[in-house]
């Protein structure tokens, strides 16, 4: 790094963005360390390839200690440095350096800062000022505008397209338009939906800068224990992990809640990672209900001007805990005590761009380095937690069996599809299930419907006897192709003609399967219609992808459902997390087994968990619910094991697989993706790569060090937005290093200006 030059304002400091020359251009760079050398400390060489700080353009936006972790998690993830230190960055603010039209550099400020408000004020000219007798809207704002400044958009929403109007007004002086600072978002004080009960929050009223006092409620010897644990973890301040293995309905957040309490009284702060779709104005009620206006939340459905006043507050020191997805881990929150991690189980605590990064993985390192004490909380944790807790020293677990209610976990009742069928019904409604529909729904309870639509592959399936085509070598589901009617495995790359019968059975029922929610919602609709005591006043609400992308629909929706009287709540994955109404006593899940069958290693795990965790929402006040899980797998281990809570069992069965087949947590896995758009040119590059990773890795580990690269394939996904998709994956004996093994190829590859190539280390889907 160059030395500060005097003539600027700012002083070079770690985590500044600086402008410095690179090549024939500007660029904006970030400063990662500041070292103070005398010039003769540096050979020819060196000070041939130093360069000059143009400017200083910022203050810092990370220290040391983000720097490190930003140079960690590249080498970890074999990821851009620059990618992993935009992660401290409040996204959309940074500076950059633009060419101008006559090739000049200049450094372009962010759309998104502070100031992004515009407001309208009485200029000079407002005294006495006329407006012609047919300019109305002049006339409207001019009065507006006499009564107090207020913002364009605020003119804008009563008043409609008002730009003409002020900018005749403002060149005639009449008024002034000028840009202020706004606070966006999560004010105190905000209000919460309809669907949160004031028991949820606390009960202490919300607002003030105070911390609350704790719940009214004491807390069951088992959240005792686990408190007590966190806050010795906490007392150590070795960066340990406690896990906290609790039922839905536990009293998990509970313990986060007066843990957070416990770090801020020691002086420390919080930060508490929840998955996104569980990120709800309830959830965020429940820690502001408890800490007030020191409650900073980061998440990405809130606009980059939101995101970066939540940053500003955080770096301010006014915030004490900061709530968020899984890029709250990189605000500048000074002196974290408390990492919590919600639902740690989670598949999308991993980003799936550039840098593949892991939160627990970030969490437990940087814990390590602080002193930090990580939560990891879950219902359902991941294997590779559960594995940890017992192999690793610092990691403990904590459980809580019981409910903080004391009522019992709902009977969950297997339906099974199969010999459904057989019967002759052709309904993807078992009989079972629309019996318990109208059972509840024309008593004026709520039903929540889950359609499992994870993974687009597509794969085969007997309706008749439920047999799926799996690969003669690797044990995991063939995945169907409509190009040239093929089953392929994406393990090994074996590859088949479909057959036109079920080999099994010889029956013609042979499914391709993967069914959208708005099929199932008309179907549902037509079912209901029909249905005594029930009809068309009672409302289905569909939640998915699709009707949740505007934002605030997820909290309207929820509120619709939590509206009194019955209702059906059908939705994807995104309804099984965070739900917690009183009077639903039906839970159904659709197709509990198509995950099972998506070629990925993961895919039991998540049946499994999915399962246990949508059971929890059943049942949690005063009537008892019920779960009915559809299948056409009813005796597979992972549909038996979740339906009696039987953990054990499932984990007996899948360790065994594992180990058997080469999976974490018994090895390490590095996935290396390779996309473009032209097919051949994938899949050379593909093959060419392959080779070289070969080489790299025996030059690591040597031929007899348990490694192993598995033959280039194409992806289950081998088509993604109009990209061919191949894949090579590495494995290594667990505890190995695998990313330097790989760093060095990937860090010196010339890059395609075609073919794309990313690793993905520790990847939680091989899809
Ligand atoms: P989890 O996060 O484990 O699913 P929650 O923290 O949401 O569980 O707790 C479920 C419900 O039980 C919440 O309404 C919470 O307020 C309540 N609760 C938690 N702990 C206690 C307790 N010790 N006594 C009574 N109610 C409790
Ligand atoms: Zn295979
Ligand atoms: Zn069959």
């Amino acid at each position: 790094m160059g030395a500060a030059m005097g003539f600027e304002e700012r002083a070079v400091q770690v985590g500044c963005a600086v402008l410095v020359p690179l090549g024939g251009r500007c660029a904006v760079g970030f400063v990662v360390s500041v070292e103070d050398r005398p010039r003769d400390a540096f050979d020819e060489q060196m000070l041939k390839r130093m360069k000059p700080i143009i400017r200083v353009l910022t203050d810092p936006y990370f220290d040391e200690e983000g720097a490190a972790c930003a140079q960690w998690m590249a080498d970890r993830y074999i990821a851009p440095l620059s990618s992993c230190i935009r992660l401290f960055t409040p996204p959309g603010a940074v500076p950059r350096a633009v060419r101008t039209g006559e090739g000049r550099w200049v450094v372009e400020q962010p759309a998104v800062g502070q100031v992004d408000d515009r407001w309208v004020a009485a200029g000079p000219a407002i005294e006495g000022f006329q407006p012609k007798p047919n300019a109305v809207k002049q006339q409207s704002i001019i009065e507006a505008v006499r009564a107090g400044d207020l913002r364009v958009a605020e003119l804008a929403a009563e008043l409609g397209s008002v730009s003409g109007a002020l900018k005749s007004l403002e060149k005639q002086g009449v008024v002034r338009i000028e840009r202020r600072r706004r606070q966006r978002f999560v004010l105190p004080g905000e209000k919460l939906p309809a669907c949160a009960s004031p028991a949820q929050v606390g009960g202490a009223g919300r607002g003030s800068a105070e911390p609350r006092t704790p719940g009214f409620f004491s807390l069951t010897a088992e959240q005792q224990h686990a408190l007590s644990v966190i806050e010795g973890a906490c007392e150590r301040g070795d960066g340990e992990v406690v896990l906290v293995d609790g039922v839905t309905g536990s009293g998990k957040t509970e313990v986060y809640l007066r843990s957070i309490a416990s770090a801020l009284a020691r002086g420390r702060s919080a930060v508490v990672l929840v998955p996104e779709i569980s990120l709800t104005p309830q959830t965020v009620g429940r820690f502001r209900g408890r800490f007030g206006d020191q409650v900073a939340v980061m998440h990405s459905r809130m606009s980059q001007g939101e995101r970066y006043d939540q940053w500003d507050f955080i770096r301010s020191g006014a915030a004490r805990v900061v709530v968020g997805a899984r890029s709250a881990l990189f605000t500048p929150l000074a002196n974290v005590g408390l990492i919590v991690i919600d639902e740690e189980h989670e598949g999308s605590y991993k980003q799936d761009s550039a840098p593949r990064y892991h939160s627990r993985d970030v969490a437990v390192w940087m814990a390590r380095r602080s002193g930090a004490t990580v939560v990891l909380g879950s219902a359902t944790p991941s294997i590779e937690s559960l594995c940890a807790c017992e192999a690793d020293p610092a990691w403990q677990r904590v459980c809580l069996h019981e409910r903080a209610n004391r009522k019992p976990m709902p009977e969950v009742t297997v339906v099974d599809m199969a010999a459904e069928f057989s019967r002759g019904e052709r309904s993807m409604f078992s009989r079972p299930l629309a019996v318990q529909l109208q059972r509840e729904l024309s008593a004026g309870r709520k039903a929540v419907l889950l359609l499992n639509q994870r993974g687009f592959a597509k794969f085969l399936l007997c309706r008749d006897c439920g047999f799926v085509p799996e690969c003669p070598s690797c044990a995991s589901s063939l995945t169907y192709h409509e190009h040239g009617n093929a089953l392929v495995c994406h393990h090994c790359g074996y590859n088949v003609a479909s057959p036109g019968c079920c080999p099994a059975c010889g029956s013609p029922y042979l499914k391709k399967f993967g069914a959208g929610t708005q099929r199932v919602e008309a179907e549902l609709r037509a079912l209901l219609d029909g249905m005594e005591g029930v009809g068309p006043s009672v409302p289905v609400i569909r939640m998915d992808a699709d009707t949740t992308a505007r934002k605030g629909a997820h909290e309207a929706l929820l509120a619709r459902f939590a509206e009194p009287g019955a209702s059906v709540l059908l939705g994807t994955q995104m309804i099984a997390k965070g739900l917690d109404f009183s009077d639903v006593t039906l839970v159904g899940v659709i197709n509990a087994d198509t995950q099972l069958h998506l070629p990925d290693y993961r895919a039991a795990e998540r049946t499994f968990q999915l399962i246990e965790q949508v059971a929890g929402r059943a049942g949690r006040a005063e009537l008892p619910g019920r779960v009915l899980v559809q299948t056409y797998e009813a005796n597979s281990v992972p549909v038996v094991a979740a339906a009696r809570y039987d953990r054990e069992l499932f984990l007996a069965d899948e360790h065994v697989k594992r180990r058997m087949l080469g999976y974490p947590p018994f090895v390490r896995m590095a996935n290396i993706l390779v996309w473009g758009k032209a097919e051949g040119e994938v899949q050379d590059a593909a093959m060419q790569l392959q080779r070289e990773v070969e080489r790299a890795v025996f030059d690591y580990a040597g031929p007899d060090g348990g490694w192993t690269v598995l033959a280039a394939t194409p992806c289950a996904l081998s088509r993604l937005r109009n990209a061919y998709r191949w894949h090579i994956v590495v494995k290594c004996p667990a505890g190995q290093d695998l990313s330097a093994a790989l760093l060095g190829l990937f860090r010196h590859r010339k890059p395609s200006r075609t073919v794309n190539v990313a690793v993905d280390v520790d990847p939680v889907s091989l899809l």
